[in-house]
């Protein structure tokens, strides 16, 4: 393979097929997972500018791999859809979120991410009917997050589910935006209630001065069409201080916190911390 050039050296790269490997493996292991219990979800502050205090959560699952260790979701979420787990697992997702929204304040709402496949399926609002109604939590207390993608790329359906679980009462957010080719003017056909700005944006702000104006534009824009607006990714006090100057209505990031088990959850609770 020496000589044959990079393209075909490249077909025994040991890193690759290591990862092929890799992915077999995760792809047998995921089926095992829920059912003995190895998934978990952490929960990451949403902040408010104005009160700098916590106003919401986001629910992030993750694998806790009996050899690999703690798998993040971008390692395995696109295998459980393959192997048609998905379903399965937002319903874990869903039901303990619905559980400490349950513990904490009315006024909370957590958020829950949906993939794109999952909100095709007739089945998705009895499912999260049925799973809020046990919890016995308002449906306002949950959100749901759909990228920008997913929405683009979407059928009846998807539209369809989301009007469906919007009548129920939950919330609806636009994940991601910035990442795709949508306009806000399309996004106006859907029913969302909040714009999360990607966080490639606000990792910018401070150096790439052609970030700014669009960040100022994305927030007064959807503002005008009524959405809560929430910027991903906040690290630094800078930044935070630029999205109040827009007066950017949340924010979510290490600056405040990481995402953290339910317990450490209700612990900043408690402490009533602000940032
Ligand atoms: P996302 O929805 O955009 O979630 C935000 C991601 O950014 C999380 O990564 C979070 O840990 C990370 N993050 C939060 N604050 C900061 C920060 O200040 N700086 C940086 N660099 N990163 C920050 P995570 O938990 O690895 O999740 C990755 C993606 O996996 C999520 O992106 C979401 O699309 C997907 N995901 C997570 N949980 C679920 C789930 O239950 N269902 C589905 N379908 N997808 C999920
Ligand atoms: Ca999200
Ligand atoms: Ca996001
Ligand atoms: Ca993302």
């Amino acid at each position: 393979a020496k000589d044959a050039g990079r393209g075909t050296w490249r077909l025994f790269d040991p890193a690759m097929d290591r990862q092929l490997q890799d992915r077999r493996g995760l792809q047998r292991d995921i089926k095992s997972a829920l059912r003995e219990d190895q998934l978990f979800v952490e929960f990451q502050p949403v902040v408010a500018l104005s009160t700098r205090s916590i106003v919401g959560l986001e629910a992030l699952v993750r694998w806790e791999h009996p050899d690999r260790g703690i798998i993040p979701p971008g390692e395995f979420i696109e295998i459980a859809e393959r192997s048609g787990l998905i379903g399965a697992i937002t319903a874990f997702v869903l039901a303990e979120s619905a559980a400490l929204a349950a513990q904490l304040p009315g006024f909370m709402a957590i958020a829950v991410n949906l993939s794109p496949l999952h909100l095709r399926e007739a089945w998705l609002v009895d499912q999260v009917s049925e799973i809020i109604q046990q919890a016995g939590v308002a449906p306002e207390r949950i959100e749901f997050e759909v990228t920008e993608t997913a929405v683009l790329e979407t059928e009846g359906r998807t539209i369809d589910n989301l009007h469906r679980l919007r009548a129920l009462g939950c919330r609806i957010a636009i994940d991601d935006f910035g990442t795709g080719y949508s306009s806000l003017a399309t996004l106006s056909r859907f029913p969302f209630d909040r714009l999360k700005i990607d966080r490639s944006f606000i990792n910018d702000l401070e150096h790439n001065a052609a970030d700014a104006p669009i960040v100022k534009a994305m927030i007064d824009l959807s503002q005008t069409m009524g959405l809560r607006v929430t910027a991903e990714g906040v690290e630094t006090e800078r930044q935070a201080a630029i999205l109040t100057l827009y007066q950017c209505n949340d924010i979510q990031g290490f600056l405040y916190s990481p995402p953290v088990r339910k317990a450490q959850v209700l612990q900043l609770f408690e402490s009533g911390r602000t940032v």
